[in-house]
């Protein structure tokens, strides 16, 4: 795959760059191996510092920056500008709390083992590759950059292909905000290349945002230099609406949760699961909301539906939904691609999905919502779970028995309830199943890429 900037509403090639050759990619691994030697011997307070420089950079070209993200992957611009701010606040959240997340734990009772003192203390591991992806170009990458700077380690960008000026933004930023030169590189690289890197004895570990068979393939590479990893794949979170939920708010927000970002989130709800005794009222209320959304150029204030980010992932959501009208489901709004130019797939319901369809259990990235009814609650569940996925979940009831019937029952990383899914910088993310493995943000994200080192004296 060209690295290249296309922008999806138009088909049109904007600008292609040169992929980095061997020699580049030495370079860059050496500065940033450099880099970690001096970032760890840095204090947190000015880490802090540069990391709220950083912030601040980024909050003062928003402008610009959300145009970026408008322009490389469609997302409709208010929506870019919100995933920029938010990059921001992660920032400040980890320049604020990495220093009280890493501090040394000390045992009450050394004498329980035999020490006058014991404890473990946080290190910083080294240079960590991040393989990241388009939909969230920003927020993606920072939410794994932030703490990572902030607890000392370095950190190599290689992005997806269809972002480069992303990825380009993203690999002077923290430099200009302070941090030492190769602190947070950019490789511009295709995935065949990542291999080389990881496999590097100066890279430490990594972390990937992506499809299932990119995690597959990279978890492998790192487990054969025996080097942790963290995964985010993708998920087909399910969306649980019971009889006694706010019938109003749970559509509204099921729209706004299957369609935000273009509907090209891994956190999306997917699957609409509802209760029968409203199945048939949130059914009419849900299509006829998605059926009103404003598609069109995400640069336009009014649209609500921008372009999906790629041909591919475009023609890849059409087949899955071809394969479910072939097999007998109901499309009750959207599912055919428009003519025209840019790659626009319509906000699509469908019903009547039957096991054997590939909508039942594959992940559908883009504007397509699925629906099914349940009899019951361990009926709800049962279709809840029936994913390989396992990132998030969603749930709509005011009986408390429910609400813990479902916080027990859920394979996810994680249950909103009356709500849907956000990532807070405040709050552990990351799912389990083929939805991947460990976690991000929160003290959990700025931990998983440390050394506990346990410290013992006679
Ligand atoms: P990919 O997983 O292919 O891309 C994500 C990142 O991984 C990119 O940087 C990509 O590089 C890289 N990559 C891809 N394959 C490999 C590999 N074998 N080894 C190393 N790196 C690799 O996502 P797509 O863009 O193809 O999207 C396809 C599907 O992935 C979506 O339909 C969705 O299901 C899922 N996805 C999930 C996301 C999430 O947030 N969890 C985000 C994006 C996609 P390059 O661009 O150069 O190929």
């Amino acid at each position: 795959m060209a690295i290249a900037t296309i922008n999806p509403t138009t088909g049109v090639t904007e600008q292609t760059f040169e992929p980095h050759d061997a020699a580049e990619i030495e370079r860059r691994i050496a500065l940033a191996d450099a880099a970690y030697r001096a970032l760890r011997l840095t204090s947190f307070t000015q880490r802090a510092e540069w990391m709220r420089a950083a912030a601040d950079l980024i909050e003062q070209e928003v402008d610009d920056v959300a145009r970026l993200l408008t322009l490389e992957m469609g997302k409709p611009l208010a929506q870019a500008k919100g995933e920029t701010l938010k990059c921001a606040k992660n920032m400040r959240f980890y320049a604020d709390n990495a220093e009280g997340f890493l501090a040394y734990e000390a045992l009450e009772n050394p004498a329980a083992v035999n020490a006058s003192r014991a404890g473990a203390r946080y290190e910083p591991l080294g240079v960590v590759l991040a393989v990241m992806p388009w939909n969230y170009p920003l927020w993606q990458v920072v939410r794994f950059a932030a703490p990572a700077l902030m607890a000392g380690n370095t950190g190599l960008l290689k992005h997806a292909s269809n972002v480069p000026q992303s990825a380009l933004y993203l690999g002077s930023l923290f430099e200009r905000a302070g941090f030492p030169d190769g602190s947070f590189a950019t490789l511009l690289i295709g995935s065949a290349e990542v291999e080389a890197v990881l496999d590097d004895w100066r890279v430490k570990a990594v972390t990937l945002t992506g499809s299932e068979p990119a995690g597959r393939s990279v978890a492998s590479i790192a487990g054969r230099n025996i080097k942790k990893a963290v995964l985010e794949l993708g998920g087909s979170d399910p969306f649980i609406v019971m009889p006694s939920a706010d019938l109003e708010k749970a559509v509204a927000t099921a729209v706004t949760a299957r369609t935000q970002n273009n509907g090209q989130s891994c956190i999306a709800a997917k699957r609409f699961i509802v209760h029968t005794e409203i199945y048939d009222a949130f059914t009419r209320l849900f299509t006829e909301q998605m059926a009103a959304l404003v598609i069109g150029d995400p640069f336009d204030a009014a649209t609500q539906v921008g372009p999906l980010a790629t041909k591919s992932g475009r023609d890849d959501l059409a087949e899955l939904v071809d394969d479910a009208r072939m097999n007998g489901a109901s499309i009750l709004t959207g599912g055919t691609t428009p003519d025209g130019a840019g790659w626009f797939y319509p906000p699509t319901v469908i019903a009547d999905l039957h096991d054997g369809m590939r909508l039942v259990l594959e992940e559908a990235f883009g504007p397509v919502a699925t629906l099914y009814r349940a009899d019951t609650r361990e009926e709800a569940a049962r279709i809840a779970n029936q994913t390989t996925f396992g990132l998030s979940s969603a749930l709509w009831t005011t009986d408390a028995d429910d609400e813990q019937f479902f916080v027990d029952e859920l394979d996810a990383g994680a249950v909103f309830i009356n709500g849907m899914t956000v990532s807070y910088p405040e709050l552990p993310f990351g799912g389990i199943k083929d939805s991947g493995y460990g976690r991000e943000l929160a003290a959990a994200g700025i931990r998983e890429f440390c050394n506990l080192k346990t410290v013992w004296k006679a």
